[in-house]
């Protein structure tokens, strides 16, 4: 059996982040995934400068190995209206390919991972927990995902959530498609759903492109994808020949999880705790908050699990991300009147830049 001080399930941005601060404390740590990395991870890619913060990781440096396109501006509109161009002068936030960035976040950690092995058995016995009859520790973190096989264990029932559901395609233009795409590195752009319970994307980082749309539910998404393809193409940031293949995945919106914090010597972290924000889906943010955050606790308790404060953790996140979801799973305050936000669209600029400042650019909060 081998041990650690602390075993972490999931080597996403959460667990990483974790593992980077326990090690750095001098714990042994040791995460498992059961993906082999780089892995593809369906996302946009979108990060807010906070994470560069918090992780004290300079965006020079880590541009010097990895693709990382400054945003400095947004084209917003309704998918099936016009668009307006938001400028902010200056890099406001980042596009990074989730592959590379979580496979550097990884190696810097300086965690032990042992990758390609999924965690299908989970025990606690002892004061300690048991996993696939291979590793032994007294504290576990669940950072596996929305279908992280630990929140399971503690009682999420990812089939029964009311989840976003998200597909997206990225992929490297040639040398002709990324010389004629009038898509622009600076200003991704974001088109919502009529209803407001969605937005798909056009985001380009160098010469690679990424398109996806994501909804609650999931609800019209073939038609939507359709459409923004079809505007796509029209515009001229898509050729028509380009045939993207799209990769789908789900996540909670923090209003919307009732997922635990954590349980006895166990802590849960990023989409595995629900956690993405309201009207962006902003989730690698708060992946790494809480993934530092689970760490602190831990150290808190200096590594021993009876002393491991669940309660003060969820307090944590509550302050961080707001109230997780009421009985409906629905928070009290969702994104506020969603019909009257169709305005935003339409009135003056200042209202759309200010709905971007509050929603979208808000990492530090
Ligand atoms: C299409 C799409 C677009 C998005 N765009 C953005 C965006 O632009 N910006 C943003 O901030 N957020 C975005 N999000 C949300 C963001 O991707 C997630 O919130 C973020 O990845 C959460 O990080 P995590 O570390 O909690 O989980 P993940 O990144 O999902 O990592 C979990 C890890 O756990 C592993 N794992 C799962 N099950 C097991 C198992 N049984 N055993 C072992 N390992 C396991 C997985 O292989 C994975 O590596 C998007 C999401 C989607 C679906």
């Amino acid at each position: 059996m081998e041990q650690a001080d602390v075993l972490i399930v999931g080597a996403g941005p959460a667990g990483s982040s974790c593992a980077w601060k326990l090690v750095r404390a001098g714990l042994r740590v040791a995460i498992v995934d059961r993906a082999v990395f780089p892995r593809s991870k369906p996302c946009a890619g979108w990060v807010t400068p906070g994470v560069f913060e918090a992780l004290a990781l300079d965006p020079r440096q880590y541009a010097r190995q990895c693709v990382l396109e400054p945003l400095s501006a947004f084209l917003t509109g309704l998918l099936d209206g016009a668009a307006r161009r938001t400028d902010f002068g200056a890099a406001v936030s980042y596009a990074v390919r989730r592959t590379e960035f979580d496979h550097f976040l990884l190696r810097r950690s300086g965690a032990a991972a042992a990758l390609g092995t999924a965690v299908d058995s989970l025990c606690r016995g002892g004061g300690r927990w048991e996993v696939n009859g291979r590793w032994r520790a007294p504290v576990l973190v669940g950072a596996g995902g929305h279908f992280c096989p630990v929140a399971r264990h503690l009682g999420a029932r990812p089939a029964d959530e009311e989840a976003v559901i998200a597909q997206v395609a990225e992929f490297q233009m040639d040398a002709g498609e990324a010389r004629v795409s009038r898509a622009q590195g600076e200003c991704p752009e974001l088109y919502f759903l009529p209803g407001l319970d969605g937005y798909g994307w056009c985001v380009r980082k160098g010469d690679w492109l990424n398109v996806g749309l994501g909804s609650e539910g999931g609800r019209g998404r073939a038609g939507h994808l359709a459409a923004l393809l079809e505007r796509l193409r029209r515009t001229g940031r898509l050729s028509a020949a380009r045939r993207p293949s799209f990769q789908g995945h789900a996540y909670l919106l923090r209003r919307a999880s009732r997922r635990p914090a954590g349980g006895a010597g166990v802590l849960l972290a990023g989409d595995a705790a629900g956690l993405a924000a309201e009207s962006s889906g902003e989730g690698i943010w708060p992946a790494v908050a809480s993934g530092l955050q689970a760490a602190q606790q831990i150290l808190d308790a200096g590594g021993d699990p009876e002393k491991l404060r669940v309660e003060s953790y969820e307090d944590e996140l509550r302050r961080r991300f707001g109230p997780a979801g009421d009985a409906h799973g629905r928070a009290p305050a969702g994104w506020p009147e969603r019909q009257a936000a169709r305005l935003v669209f339409s009135g003056p600029s200042f209202l759309l830049r200010a709905l971007l400042e509050r929603r979208f650019l808000h990492a530090a909060a």
